[in-house]
């Protein structure tokens, strides 16, 4: 099992000891947790893909396979910014580990009934990238398949410099007979110009700052897991933490 020094740093494979310390600082060492039940926030998602293109290169986290839990993430939180400027919920995101679908799941708490309920919302995404000339043909495709009606498809638009145009894509998706409860295309439109958009049912536009979005975001504590505590659910944040990057 991998453990982290919280102090130094210091990453080790450890094999029989479960509660190891680190020789150099002298206190316990955090053993490394996976994506399972772990909450993380969209600011977290981003981050995490940021280390990933320092570590690895741009194009690499941008386009290898091994990251591409890390990139649907990130389009995730995108699509939880948005949500957020509607209803003012702070997102969680959880990557599904043992299922094959949804990709994602995107938490929050809902406490108008004076009690903590988790809302949830099933998100399968699809990239549309530079060797497809046009989304609907992405779009389409997914919807040929079948999924079941509470899942939302989260379109990624991939690559700059290509105009979308989401009233267009909302006017062709009354023609597609969609699976979906909602569908969104999340993109850069510009430097630090996010657009994210439901293009089904019926248009949602939303143009935001991503720096403006990334502070906010911020203030949410990082990972937060589940526990149960008498008969409501409690969310703890994980505190320090070690959840190893994936090509590390
Ligand atoms: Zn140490």
């Amino acid at each position: 099992m991998r453990f982290l020094c919280p102090n130094c740093g210091q990453d080790q494979e450890i094999l029989l000891d479960r509660k190891p310390w680190c020789l150099v600082c002298h206190i316990e060492m955090i053993s490394a947790t996976d994506y399972s039940k772990v909450w993380m926030s969209p600011y977290f998602a981003i981050a995490r893909l940021q280390k990933i293109a320092e570590t690895h290169g741009t194009k690499r986290a941008l386009t290898e396979g091994r990251f591409k839990k890390e990139r649907e993430a990130v389009a995730t939180a995108f699509l939880a910014f948005a949500l957020s400027k509607l209803g003012g919920e702070k997102f969680y995101i959880e990557i599904e580990t043992a299922d094959n679908t949804p990709d994602i799941k995107l938490h929050h708490i809902d406490q108008s009934s004076g009690h903590n309920n988790i809302k949830t919302r099933s998100v399968e995404v699809v990239d549309w990238e530079e060797h497809v000339p046009d989304i609907m043909e992405v779009i389409r495709k997914k919807c040929s398949r079948p999924y079941p009606d509470y899942y939302f498809l989260l379109v990624s638009a991939r690559y700059a410099g290509r105009f979308i145009n989401f009233a267009n894509i909302c006017d062709e998706m009354k023609t597609i007979q969609s699976p979906f409860l909602e569908t969104w295309v999340t993109g850069f439109s510009g430097i630090n110009k996010l657009a994210v958009a439901r293009v089904a049912p019926g248009l949602l536009e939303f143009s935001l700052d991503y720096w403006d979005e990334l502070q906010n975001a911020k203030q949410q504590p990082e990972i937060v897991r589940r526990g149960i505590r008498g008969t409501g659910t409690e969310f703890y944040p994980l505190g320090p933490s070690f959840l190893p990057l994936p090509g590390d």
